[in-house]
């Protein structure tokens, strides 16, 4: 008998056809003789909507506020699993995130996991049922509900099957595993039968959505091999492992575009040691991630320069909060938002021993006419920022170069 740690997103238990749909997979296997535990997502497009709600009362509510109220969108979606597994007469109990015993840190809204003593889901799977628990969600030793971030069910599933040491992690999504490439972009994009955590965990954090980066990077730390696979049908997927020998032999495994970036620049920065340090001190208090950092060369007689980042679309009010608090202090002219960006990146372990990589994608997009606003590299990815509106064009060019 084997323990097996299922994942389904928002689309997958998008209505209640697509839970029954669920159950009823959920039941067939199941009835191999197997113990399972069901993570599930909030319905889709409801995280978004309570997400809504809240801004229309107001512009930045409390973080302790919007965890209480995003939870309820999974807390919804387990007690509607569980009833269409009664339904088919498989004995099934929904648990919360604090139920199933994951316990947060105190970051509210991207809370990180700090164990997990899953004793109930034991207690349940060992009693005959099929036990669901809300994704996304944890609670603090205190007691505060807390969520994991956007795309943070998957976090849920893979920290579960780590600490049940289940036998397999499936991730059930709306595509049958993880592609070259956003299919919905570059339809042509070959499905991967299987990638590196760290090529996942680029892709991932570089704006491929099929896996939330934070559960890639778990998974990673812990050696939970998991499946990406498509809950609509039964073909094979991804298997998401450890590097082997021949995965270098590939160049690029993987595009990936991020268009959830904001660029921020300060203009007219004092150009003098410590500057740089205070502002991303004050960035980092607030818990806001900051990816690329571009400096300009001094402007001449006034000794100050330019400061450009990026940051996350989610996060751009909080940073002009910090930044408005510290301008007075650092002594910058003035902080703009540009919110019109994008991010493309390539992804490949195969980038280590070959070299010739960046200037094949910046030739490729010169040639389709789009320009390069920042750059940023790493040992296995090429990141540059380039016009939002040109974002899918740039996916297609550079995928056809490399991947097409
Ligand atoms: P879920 O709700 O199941 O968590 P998501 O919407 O979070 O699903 O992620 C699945 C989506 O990720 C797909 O519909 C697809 O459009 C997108 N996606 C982006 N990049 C990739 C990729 N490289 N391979 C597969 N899907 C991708
Ligand atoms: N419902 C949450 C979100 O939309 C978590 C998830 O879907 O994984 O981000
Ligand atoms: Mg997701």
């Amino acid at each position: 008998m084997a323990l097996i740690v299922q994942k389904y997103g928002g689309t997958s238990v998008g209505n209640p056809d697509r839970i029954k749909n669920v159950a009823s997979r959920v039941a067939q296997h199941r009835a191999k003789g197997d113990q399972i535990v069901v993570v599930v997502s909030a319905m889709s497009g409801v995280t978004d909507g309570l997400i809504k709600l809240a801004k229309e009362i107001m512009p930045l509510p409390s973080e302790r506020e919007m965890d209480m109220l995003l939870s309820t969108g999974e807390q919804t979606t387990i007690a509607l699993t569980a009833m269409a597994l009664h339904a088919l007469n498989v004995p099934a109990a929904s648990l919360t995130g604090a139920q199933a015993g994951i316990v947060t840190d105190g970051g509210h809204t991207k809370a990180k996991i700090a164990n997990i003593t899953p004793n109930e889901v034991h207690k349940l799977l060992n009693a005959g049922n099929v036990v669901i628990v809300a994704g996304f969600q944890g609670m603090t030793a205190e007691g505060q509900i807390t969520t994991l971030g956007r795309g943070g069910s998957d976090l849920t599933a893979i920290a579960l099957a780590a600490a049940l040491k289940a036998d397999l992690c499936q991730i059930y999504t709306d595509v049958d595993g993880v592609y070259t490439t956003d299919p919905r972009i570059v339809p042509n994009a070959k499905k991967l039968a299987e990638i590196s955590y760290d090529e996942m965990l680029e892709l991932a954090s570089l704006g491929a959505k099929v896996m939330q980066s934070r559960s890639v990077e778990f998974a990673k730390k812990f050696g939970v091999v998991f499946e990406v696979r498509s809950s609509l049908n039964d073909n094979p997927g991804t298997l998401v492992k450890e590097e082997t020998a021949n995965m270098e032999s590939v160049v690029i495994r993987g595009v990936a575009l991020d268009k959830n970036q904001a660029k921020i620049t300060l203009a007219h920065v004092p150009d003098k040691p410590g500057v740089a340090a205070r502002i991303f001190k004050a960035i980092g208090e607030a818990s806001i991630n900051v990816d690329m950092i571009v400096q300009t060369a001094s402007h001449g007689a006034s000794g100050a320069t330019d400061i450009s980042f990026t940051t996350d679309k989610a996060d751009l009010l909080k940073t002009r909060k910090v930044l408005e608090a510290i301008q007075g202090e650092v002594g910058f002219k003035e902080a703009i938002a540009d919110e019109k960006i994008g991010k493309l990146s390539i992804v490949g372990v195969g980038m280590r021993s070959h070299t010739g990589v960046a200037a094949k994608m910046f030739e490729t997009l010169a040639h389709a006419g789009i320009n390069i606003d920042m750059i940023s590299t790493s040992e296995i990815k090429i990141s540059v920022v380039i016009n939002l509106d040109k974002g899918e064009a740039a996916v297609k060019a550079v995928h056809a170069a490399f991947l097409g």
